[in-house]
This record gives structure tokens, sequence and C-alpha cells, in this order.
């Protein structure tokens, strides 16, 4: 009897998978470098090649899984498995719930990563038994996921919950989707760094001038900064809470979540000097009758939270 699922969380630079046993326990891990750049062949092999290590190392067979679930970014219908469209890897209309399954011969869902990340916190995490929750992921970009009513809500065609897009300053910073002002353009990992660089460019003295490489902070780097109280890095932070205050009182304005959720890498390291900062300024941008009944906490399940989402896509089935 098959008893085991996989699941795996894949980026534009690697693919994190891990085994999952009958208690939904992770039991074995591996995680592989790919090259979103080299096309969707390379993306693909790198999916079987970590399936196939995890089978190999935790020495079971692909009959012993249940079934394969993965979290990506992009809009991906979680019902057919055909990705739309996803910014950071090759796919375009891409069937590739058909060209996995016929590659593992076992079967195979795919998900938006972020709503994953909210459906995993929802299923098995810090939002467990609420029926209304609006995630948060802060990284690189920033996604967001719903769960309505109950429900991970996925909107029209698998394209909602895009709060890295909410616009928040039609005159604001240039974000990657072409418009200006979107949240993501000031409070992403992307949006802190180009502020950063503007003001190092500006000749400010920052302890951040080293922390940059190929135009992006290292995470660590910002806290280390942040603690010692360098200036540009305390600004950083400061706006990154601002615009993510304002786009949460537009959330708690809109569904009257019981909960936001953060979550992300930058919460991921940053989480305890961010959430307060959110929660003071929220009032400010929200109707405090409804803001009143909202909380506003940290994933608890980390890097781990759209591999759980993944799981939680097969149970639903
Ligand atoms: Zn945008």
């Amino acid at each position: 009897m098959p008893k085991y699922y996989i699941c795996l969380d894949i980026g534009g630079t690697k693919v994190l998978g891990a085994i999952f046993d009958s208690d939904l326990k992770i039991v074995h891990r591996y995680k592989r470098k790919t090259k979103a750049s080299e096309g969707i062949k390379n993306v693909e092999d790198t999916i079987i090649n970590v399936v196939e290590t995890l089978l190999k190392e935790y020495s079971i067979d692909i009959s012993d899984v249940i079934a394969v679930s993965a979290g990506a970014p992009g809009i991906i219908n979680n019902d057919t498995g055909v990705v739309l469209f996803s910014p950071n890897l090759p796919w375009k209309n891409y069937q590739i719930k058909k060209a996995i399954e016929s590659r593992l011969s076992t079967t195979f869902y795919i998900g938006n990563d972020v709503n994953l990340g909210v459906l995993g916190e929802w299923r098995f995490g810090v939002a467990k038994k609420k029926n209304h929750v609006a995630g948060i992921f802060v990284g690189t970009g920033i996604g967001g996921g719903l769960i309505l009513n109950g429900k991970l809500y996925t909107g029209h065609h698998y394209k909602g919950a895009e709060f890295g897009h909410i616009v928040l300053n039609i005159e604001g910073p240039s974000c990657n989707c072409g418009q200006r002002g979107c949240l993501e353009a000031f409070s992403s990992k992307v949006g802190m760094s180009n502020y950063i660089a503007l003001q190092i460019k500006r000749g400010r003295k920052t302890l951040m001038s080293d922390a940059m490489s190929d135009g992006l902070f290292k995470s660590k780097a910002l806290k280390s900064a942040y603690d010692v109280g360098d200036e540009v890095a305390i600004e950083a932070v400061e706006r990154s809470c601002l615009y993510l205050a304002v786009a949460s009182g537009n959330l708690v304005n809109i569904f009257s979540p019981e909960m936001i959720c953060f979550g992300g890498g930058i919460m991921e390291s940053m989480g305890d000097v961010f959430i307060p900062k959110i929660v003071q300024k929220v009032d400010a941008y929200c109707l405090t009758s409804v803001r009143d009944t909202v909380e506003f906490v940290a994933a608890d399940l980390g890097d781990d939270s759209i591999l759980y989402g993944a799981l939680a896509l097969i149970l639903k089935q």
C-alpha cells in the first residue's frame, strides 16, 4: 500500500523536496539547484531528479508514493495542472501535470507557491481552524494567498490574491510588473535593495554597502546592520513596514479576515522586527472596528509552509 507523499517547492534557482510519511511528518529532504534560464527541459529534469533522489536516499519506490505535489511561482490552474504563466520560470500554457505524470508514473499536483504556503499554514500551521485568512509572503518579491469561508480562494482563472501588486502610490518606484508604486516595489527584498542602492549612490555611508550582490542584499546583513542602528538599514525597514501596514489595512477593510499571516524569507529572518511595526502602523489605514478582530501573526512553518501546502493539495483531492 502506498503511504508516502512527495512535496516540492519549485523556485527560479532551486527545487526543494521532502518525503512525508503517513503521520504527515517530513522524514527526508533533498534540495537541488536549477537553471530556469536554460529552459523547460532543465527545470523538468531537476524536478524528476529531486523526486528520484528522494526515493533512492530513503530506499522507497515510486509505487510507495500516493502522489507528488508542488508549489511554483505564477498563475497555475491547480485543477488541471496547467501553468498559464510564471514570472521566474520558462513556462507559458505549460501542461506540467501531463509532462511530469508521464515521466514519473504517479499522480502530480501543482499550485501557486504562496497560495499553497497560506494553505499549508491554514491546514497545519498558525492559521489552523480559521475561516478567513489573508497571507502576505515577503521574499525577493511579494506573493499573497487567501482563505475565505474555510477554503482557498484563487479567483477567476486562478489569478487572485496578487497582494504584491496592490498599487499604493501611482508615482512610486517601478515594479517588475510594469506598474509603479506596487507593494512589492516598496517592501520586498528587491524594493528594499533598490532603496538602499539609491542611498549608496547618493553617497550615504551604510554597512549595507558591503552586503549587496547582484543588486540584492543578504537578509542576515540587513538584520545585523539594523541591530547596530545603521540609518539606511533602519529607513529601508521602516519604509517596507509602512507600506506593508497600508496594504494590510486595505486587506482588513476588504476581507475582514480573522488573521493576516506574514511569511517568506524576510519574515523568517526579521519577522520579530517587522510584525510589531506593521501592527503599530496599521490602525491609521483601516477602520478600527474592523481591525479590532484581526490577528497579525508570523507564519510558523517557516521555509516548509509551501511543502505543507503542497501536501494539503494532495489531501484535498
Ligand atoms: Zn507590481
